[in-house]
């Protein structure tokens, strides 16, 4: 069997193993500690963002930061339906309902169109959406321009969801720094590690501190344990932010080697007869944390992106379908959702291709050229099963 090519693997640098001992070293094996304070300012510094507070996941920073947005039971939260379900699931654990926005092309990210749409139609059947979550989908800004002046005109208050853009920015604006709050994530697939954690980032003091507050448990001040508020156990270890610290130092490389990693499948396939890629805007500045291709079969001789995944499998390489939109998931078939055929068509004929910072570029010839053999028809047949689309 050929060496695995992974679609996203950790990627450590030099200190993160060194910064980990010294933790040791001092026995602070703990929630809480300095390599969680150091990691927080590293991470307000790095997004242009007055705070930080580092936690366990990207997932319990959005529920916290909807906690903030005061969403509960009843409420409504406008979602992206594109993205990965923990940009929903938190809304849930909160009794409240998602509904869902449709993406447009330029960026794959929610349609600001659409969204004033489902904004107005909320309103107009007696809710007011308590929060909007747009997501930085494989690293590429969303509208945010477009985004934030609908939000403000209805006085809703934006939560991104940049746990795929730590590196990525909008007009100069780190992605996670432009609405209201935003939330990192650290987990094993994303740009940088922790092995998993997240962050949660905002310019509000009150805010970023009340979010320490109720990830440590809810304590009030008082020498026994008191408690007014419902808290949860959401703090990042300083095991993890040691590690994070180390992943800081390396940010830049590799958000360059995930750029370099995408511009190589530009050149080796973009003069394919239908594969086409999802270029950035003017002023967009995507960390290209996944790279994907969108296969057109009406335009490669029926060649689907299910035909190139098996093809690849075949040769040991991992790709991935892109996201199934949220509208279309068994669990969220109850929520209402603004939807213009968008995802649904990425979903059908989108593909990410191995990118992780530390293929090396005969991995990346390896892929390219298992695909350019695909549609100049010199490779046997494989296996669709069209079940698998539905
Ligand atoms: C990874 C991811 C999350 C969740 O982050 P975790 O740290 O895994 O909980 C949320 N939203 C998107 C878009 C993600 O890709």
């Amino acid at each position: 069997m050929n060496k695995k090519i992974w679609l996203s693997s950790p990627h450590m640098g030099t200190n993160e193993q060194n910064y980990v001992k010294d933790v040791f070293d001092s026995n602070w094996i703990a929630p809480l500690g300095a390599y969680v304070d150091g990691f927080e300012k590293d991470i307000a510094s790095y997004t242009h963002t007055a705070y930080a507070a580092a936690l366990s996941s990207g997932t319990a920073a959005l529920h916290l930061a909807l906690i903030l947005a005061g969403v509960g039971a009843g409420d409504e939260v406008i979602c992206q339906s594109m993205t990965f379900s923990a940009s929903a699931n938190p809304i849930t654990y909160l009794g409240a309902t998602p509904v869902f926005v449709d993406s447009e092309t330029s960026t794959w990210n929610m349609d600001p169109v659409l969204l004033e749409e489902a904004v107005k139609d909320r309103i107009a059947k007696g809710k007011t959406p308590k929060a909007i979550i747009p997501v930085h989908l494989y690293g590429m800004p969303a509208k945010m321009n477009e985004i934030m002046e609908v939000a403000n005109r209805y006085g809703i208050p934006v939560i991104e969801d940049a746990a795929e853009a730590l590196g990525s920015r909008y007009h100069d604006q780190p992605c996670g720094s432009i609405g209201k709050l935003g939330i990192l994530s650290f987990n094993g697939n994303k740009i940088i590690t922790t092995s998993g954690g997240g962050a949660l980032i905002g310019n509000d003091e009150a805010l970023i501190s009340k979010s320490r507050f109720l990830a440590t448990q809810a304590r009030d001040p008082a020498p026994h344990y008191e408690h007014s508020h419902i808290g949860y156990n959401y703090r990042m270890s300083n095991v993890c932010a040691a590690i994070g610290r180390g992943q800081m130092e390396v940010l830049e490389e590799r958000v360059a080697r995930r750029r370099a990693n995408h511009q190589h499948y530009v050149d080796q396939l973009s003069g394919i007869a239908g594969i086409t890629f999802v270029a950035e805007p003017a002023g967009f500045f995507s960390n290209r944390w996944l790279s994907a291709i969108l296969v057109d079969p009406s335009v490669s001789n029926g060649i689907t992106r299910e035909t190139v995944r098996l093809v690849l499998e075949k040769e040991n390489i991992e790709s991935r379908p892109l996201w199934k939109p949220m509208h279309m998931q068994p669990v969220f078939a109850q929520a209402p959702a603004y939807v213009n055929g968008v995802s649904e068509n990425l979903f059908n004929n989108g593909l990410c291709l191995p990118s992780g910072s530390n293929l090396t570029t005969a991995d990346l010839f390896t892929v390219t050229d298992h695909i350019k053999e695909l549609f100049a028809g010199k490779t046997a047949n494989v296996n669709v099963s069209p079940a698998y689309l539905s």
